[in-house]
């Protein structure tokens, strides 16, 4: 424990953000990096706790007292190896990661917790710029090959610790670049693409070969897997979006979040998309269901090509300001978070429930809604209600979806697998990461359904010890 006395003097600190009127004219990232001495004083609020509860909080089980300690001894190269022991990309997390482990910290019983996330970002950033990050290609192979479908954060994850137990590794993606929901989800604004092709830059010198267009299922049958690899790993994700099924859904101007939002990657990666084919807020009122990170993406999004208007609704009630009282430390705290976006502009409502669209031409011009409450069925479970007398009807031209995701696409790739489902529709595995299938493995949100990028590392790596043992009888991999 670097500084017994940190947590009484030194309180969290907000992370600093670039100026609205600035970021809101261009998509370049809005987080700035900390003064070295502030963060110094972050690192010293760690209490080195006898039992860290920010590990359990956190799926990779990162040594968060340590690094939180030697930064406040100035000893960074320390950090950077315990970080990288536990994390194969901490600049993906320390950039975009709701940090779980912030939300079961000690601290956060009666202060705020530690700053464990910013910390995390800035020992990455450090070890980069003294390059202290270098390829780590394995010294023996082992002469086994194994494929990996998905180029997320699940898959690259498998990748590279696959590679690093000496097997040939490949890595198949349908898309034309590699990278999963971090290049054509997340947004510029919220991660620059750079940090990824940084990452990848290493992945590729380590010896992990990359096929774009490669869609299996489609255009490279199932059975060459089967045919070419001693092992295969499915990260394909979790990509069904939910779906709006109310009249007038058909209208154009209403599109998933997931169309929307790639569109504008594509365009900030230097893609020509003619108008025609482009998705734009600009001079437009606009309407996001969905009231989660999705939505903010969209928000943020919305900001910077020009709306006129932007509301964001959500079904659910708005949630509280600090914990309720069945939603004790250290579970996840259950709080109304406001991103970047939300600081930006637009219109956050809660409990309102969109009940149609109408439209001239053929494109949407109003939505309809409602306001709901929560209630009892009589039988123990939750239902909404519609509040009578609360109709509303507002003018909307551009509608995004952002309402969550159903899971992973069943047809083409796994149904010519034939591996199981679970109830929930996403891929079953067992205790090694094995689907029903020999030789067949999973990870990441396509056997989770959709969630966070630190559990599709932790996965990826989990998956990747199981596929090892199962080419070698044991493994090595951490
Ligand atoms: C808009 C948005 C913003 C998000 N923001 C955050 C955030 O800020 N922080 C956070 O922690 N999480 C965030 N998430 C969630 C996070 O991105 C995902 O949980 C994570 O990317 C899952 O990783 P994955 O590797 O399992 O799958 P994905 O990242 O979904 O990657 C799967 C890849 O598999 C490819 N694929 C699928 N099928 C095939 C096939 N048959 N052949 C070849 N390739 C295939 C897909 O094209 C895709 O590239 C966000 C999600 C969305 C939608
Ligand atoms: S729980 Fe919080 S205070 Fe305790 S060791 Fe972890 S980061 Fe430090």
């Amino acid at each position: 424990m670097g500084k017994p006395t940190g947590f009484v003097e030194f309180k969290r600190e907000k992370q600093p953000y670039r100026p609205i009127a600035e970021r809101t004219r261009d998509w370049r990232q809005v987080m700035l990096p900390w003064p070295v001495d502030t963060l110094q004083k972050q690192g010293a609020r760690c209490m080195d706790c006898g039992v860290p509860f920010c590990h359990e909080g956190c799926p990779l089980g990162n040594i968060i007292p340590d690094w939180n300690d030697l930064v406040y001894r100035n000893r960074w190269r320390g950090a950077s190896d315990r970080l990288h022991a536990t994390n194969n990309f901490p600049e993906f997390t320390g950039t975009l990661c709701p940090a779980p482990c912030e939300g079961s910290c000690v601290l956060g019983i009666n202060d705020d917790p530690v700053t464990i996330r910013a910390i995390e970002l800035a020992i990455v950033d450090h070890a980069f710029e003294q390059g202290w990050v270098k390829p780590e290609p394995p010294l023996i192979r082992t002469g086994k090959k194994v494929v990996v479908v998905g180029s997320g954060p699940a898959g690259l994850a498998a990748a590279q610790q696959l590679n690093r137990a000496g097997h040939w590794v490949t890595v198949f993606e349908r898309d034309d670049r590699i990278g999963g929901l971090l290049r054509y989800g997340i947004p510029e604004f919220k991660m620059e693409k750079g940090v990824l092709d940084r990452r990848l830059d290493l992945l590729r010198k380590e010896g992990i070969r990359f096929e774009v267009n490669a869609n299996v299922g489609v255009n490279v049958p199932t059975e060459e897997l089967h045919r070419e690899f001693d092992a295969i790993l499915l990260a394909g994700g979790a990509t069904v979006p939910r779906d709006l099924k109310v009249p007038g859904r058909e209208l154009r101007g209403i599109h998933f979040a997931m169309e929307y939002l790639t569109l504008q990657n594509r365009r900030c990666q230097g893609e020509l998309i003619p108008d025609e084919a482009f998705i734009t807020a600009k001079g437009k009122r606009v309407v996001i269901i969905g009231g989660g990170d999705t939505g903010a993406d969209c928000l943020g999004t919305v900001h910077r090509q020009g709306a006129i208007s932007v509301h964001q609704f959500e079904i659910l009630p708005r949630p509280p300001d600090t914990r309720g009282p069945d939603n004790p430390w250290p579970q996840w705290p259950i709080l109304l978070r406001t991103y970047a976006a939300h600081e930006e502009g637009g219109i956050r409502d809660y409990s309102i429930s969109t009940t149609r669209f109408s439209g001239r031409d053929g494109r949407v011009e109003r939505l309809h809604g409602v306001r709901v409450e929560v209630v009892s069925d009589g039988n123990g479970r939750r239902t909404m209600r519609e509040i009578p007398g609360s109709e509303f009807e507002m003018d909307a031209d551009l509608v995004l979806l952002a309402m969550g995701f159903l899971g992973p696409e069943r047809d083409g790739m796994l149904g010519q697998l034939g591996v199981k489902l679970t109830e929930r529709g996403n891929v079953w595995r067992d205790e090694h990461w094995m689907t029903s299938v020999p030789g067949v493995f999973t990870a990441g949100d396509m056997q989770r359904g959709q969630s966070l990028i630190v559990w599709a590392i932790a996965e990826g790596r989990q998956a990747a010890k199981g596929i090892d043992t199962s080419l070698m009888g044991s493994t090595n991999l951490p």
